[in-house]
């Protein structure tokens, strides 16, 4: 299954702090560790989407596990703390260990990859991302753009390196990647067909849209982020989607824990949102402000 394994001098590279010998951009203040919301650790149990698709990760954050004939494959697992829920709920499902296949993420950010790899070691899954994202899986979330060594995690190997729109496929079941930057250089949407009640359904895991604190404006470090966010926005308008599910559930209308108050929304409704407010925090900076 190993395409692309990232040889041993391109994950040694990867490990240098940015522009190690080259006069480096002066640091940017960093952003502070982002808050931990409660609900992102409040376990509960898992949630059927489709046929062969489940939430086994907390109230509010995803984890994404998908049965096929070959075996499971997950996407994303939340905090770092979370391997042993999401092998216990795994268990829960029919899914032993050694039956995870795959790895795939959104972000490589520590509250969406953070188990990933005692996940990898654990059940001898593969991960596939794409060549931002392995960079910053590779350095355990340090030197972020944003949030520089604030929130750091396990080192993460990437197995397979992917290019835009490239399928990863498993018991017959394509998962296709769609590049998204905007929240991470290297975020990534993920799509794929399940089937609910005898028809196809198309499950669409659309990355994070939101920009918490970042620096929009003469960014030194991320100088095309607002035409990234942009430009992901009509990416995400564009998915086939039936069903959205996003890396914090709440931001798209689900709410688990209560899911009466739950009002999932559609990708188009999500990136129009999204927009709007990517769009005000850019006013505010312009003006002065940072939110
Ligand atoms: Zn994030």
């Amino acid at each position: 299954m190993t395409h692309h394994a990232l040889p041993a001098a391109l994950s040694l590279a990867l490990l240098l702090p940015a522009g190690a010998g080259i006069a480096a951009e002066p640091p940017l203040p960093q952003l502070e560790a982002y808050t931990v919301h409660e609900s992102w650790r409040q376990p509960i149990a898992p949630v059927k989407i489709a046929d062969n698709t489940w939430h086994i990760g907390t109230a509010n954050l995803s984890a994404i596990l998908v049965k096929t004939p070959a075996g499971a494959v997950l996407v994303d697992g939340g905090m770092p703390q979370a391997a042993d829920m999401l092998l216990r709920h795994m268990a829960d499902l029919g899914v032993a260990p050694e039956d995870l296949r795959l790895i795939l993420l959104s972000q490589a950010h520590a509250d969406h990859v953070g188990p990933l790899a005692e996940l990898r070691r654990r059940t001898g899954a593969r991960v596939a991302a794409n060549a931002e994202s392995a960079v910053l899986l590779a350095r355990g979330g340090s030197d972020d753009i944003h949030f520089g060594d604030a929130i750091t995690y396990p080192p993460v190997q990437v197995d397979r390196l992917l290019l835009d729109h490239e399928v990863v496929e498993l018991g017959g079941m394509r998962f296709t990647v769609h590049f998204m930057p905007g929240h991470t250089p290297g975020s990534m949407a993920w799509t794929w067909t399940d089937h609910e009640g005898g028809r196809p359904v198309r499950i669409a895991y659309a990355d994070s849209l939101s920009a918490p604190g970042y620096r929009l404006v003469d960014n030194p470090r991320y100088p095309r982020i607002v035409e990234d966010y942009r430009r992901s926005f009509d990416v995400v308008r564009a998915l086939p989607c039936d069903v959205l599910l996003t890396p914090h559930p709440g931001s798209s209308g689900r709410n688990y824990a209560e899911p009466a108050t739950s009002r999932p929304m559609g990708c188009v409704e999500y990136a129009d949102a999204s927009e709007r407010s990517l769009e005000q925090q850019l006013q505010a900076e312009r003006e002065g402000g940072r939110r």
